[in-house]
C-alpha cells in the first residue's frame, strides 16, 4: 500500500511539474522597442537586446523609462546596437553579455558586470539558455579615423521556459541559417530593411531556412535607407510562418 501511495505521489509531482513548465511557456513576453531593440520578460528576468534608444528616431521609450534590467545582450559593435547599453547597465546593474572584444570595450567604459559568450554549444543563465549564432555582418566600434575591433557579429537564440526566441542581429542572408531549423524557433526577430541587412525578399528565403513559428520584422523604417513595407513580407511569406508586424512599443506573449 505504501508503495502505491509513493507511486501516486511521484506521478502527481511529475504531472504538477509538467503543468508548471507549460504554464511558464506562456509567460514569456517580447516587446519590439524600435530598430533592433527588443525586450524579453521571462523566468522573472528582464532582458534587453541591442538597446538603441537615444538618437533612435523610432524608439518607443526613453532611457530614463528603464529602471529595471537584469541583462543586456549586444549582437555587434555598431552604434545602433551598442546604443545605450553602458548607461542602462550603470543605472540598473544589468549584466552585459557580448563577444570577447566587445566585453573588453564595455569594461573600459566602466561597465562592472560583463560576461563574454562565444559561438559554441550555448551558455546557461538563471533565466535559461543562450546560444550565440552566426550573423553575416561587421562589428567595428567607432569610425574610420579611430576604429576599434569589435569581434565577430552575432545573433542569439534564447531558450526561456522552453520558448525559443531568435534575435538575428544585423545579418545578410546566409546558408548558416539552415542550421537554425534544428532549434525549432518559436519567435524570430529578423532584419528586413535591406541596405545593411537582408531585405524582405532575402528574409523570405531566411524563413525557409529557419522554419520559425512566428516572425517579427525589425531593423526597418528607422532611417531613410532602410525604409520598407513589412506588409510585403506577409504577402511573400504566405504560409511559411506567421508574420507579426508590431509597432515600436508593442508586445506579444
Ligand atoms: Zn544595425
Amino acid at each position: 500500500m505504501k508503495r502505491i501511495i509513493y507511486t501516486f505521489m511521484a506521478l502527481f509531482a511529475l504531472v504538477f511539474s509538467m503543468t508548471n513548465i507549460s504554464e511558464g511557456a506562456v509567460d514569456v513576453k517580447v516587446t519590439w522597442l524600435g530598430h533592433a531593440t527588443v525586450k524579453i520578460e521571462g523566468a522573472g528576468k528582464i532582458i534587453y537586446i541591442d538597446p538603441f534608444i537615444t538618437n533612435n528616431p523610432v524608439a518607443a521609450i526613453k532611457v530614463g523609462d528603464i529602471d529595471k534590467a537584469d541583462y543586456v545582450f549586444v549582437t555587434h559593435g555598431h552604434f545602433d546596437h551598442i546604443g545605450d547599453t553602458v548607461e542602462i547597465s550603470k543605472k540598473t546593474g544589468a549584466k552585459v553579455i557580448s563577444n570577447g572584444e566587445l566585453s573588453e570595450w564595455f569594461k573600459i567604459k566602466g561597465v562592472e558586470k560583463v560576461q563574454t559568450i562565444y559561438f559554441g554549444g550555448g551558455s546557461v543563465f538563471d533565466f535559461g539558455r543562450v546560444k550565440m549564432v552566426y550573423a553575416l555582418h561587421g562589428s567595428t566600434i567607432g569610425d574610420a579615423v579611430n576604429p576599434i575591433h569589435g569581434g565577430v557579429a552575432a545573433g542569439f537564440v534564447f531558450d526561456i521556459d522552453g520558448v525559443k526566441i531568435y534575435h538575428a542581429g544585423d545579418t545578410g542572408l546566409t546558408k548558416e541559417m539552415e542550421l537554425l531549423a534544428d532549434e525549432k524557433i518559436d519567435i524570430a526577430f529578423l532584419p528586413v530593411g535591406g541596405h545593411f541587412t537582408m531585405d524582405i525578399k532575402d528574409a523570405v528565403r531566411a524563413i525557409e531556412f529557419i522554419k520559425p513559428g512566428k516572425v517579427i520584422p525589425i531593423h526597418y523604417d528607422t532611417f531613410p535607407p532602410i525604409k520598407t513595407d513589412p506588409e510585403l513580407l506577409v504577402e511573400l511569406a504566405g504560409e511559411k510562418a506567421e508574420i507579426i508586424i508590431l509597432k515600436p512599443g508593442e508586445s506579444i506573449k
